[in-house]
C-alpha cells in the first residue's frame, strides 16, 4: 500500500506535485510546502486545465500553491 509522504511539496513554477527537492518536469528548486487542491492529470494534451496552466507532462498537480 503506497503512502502519502508528507515530504511532498510543490513546484511554484509548473505546480507540479515533487517528491525530491526539485521539480522533475521544469528543474526548479522554487518549491513551497503547501498547497490546495490536487490536479491528476492523464492526458494533458487533451485536457483544457493542462492547456490553460502549461503543463504537457502527465502526473499530479496541484490546483493552488500558497
Ligand atoms: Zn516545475
Amino acid at each position: 500500500m503506497k503512502q502519502v509522504s508528507v515530504r511532498e511539496k510543490v513546484c511554484r513554477n509548473c505546480k507540479r506535485i515533487v517528491s525530491g527537492d526539485t521539480c522533475d518536469v521544469c528543474g526548479s528548486t522554487n518549491l513551497a510546502s503547501t498547497y490546495q487542491g490536487l490536479l491528476i492529470l492523464i492526458k494533458p494534451e487533451l485536457s483544457e486545465i493542462a492547456t490553460l496552466l502549461n503543463i504537457k507532462k502527465e502526473g499530479y498537480y496541484a490546483v493552488k500553491v500558497k
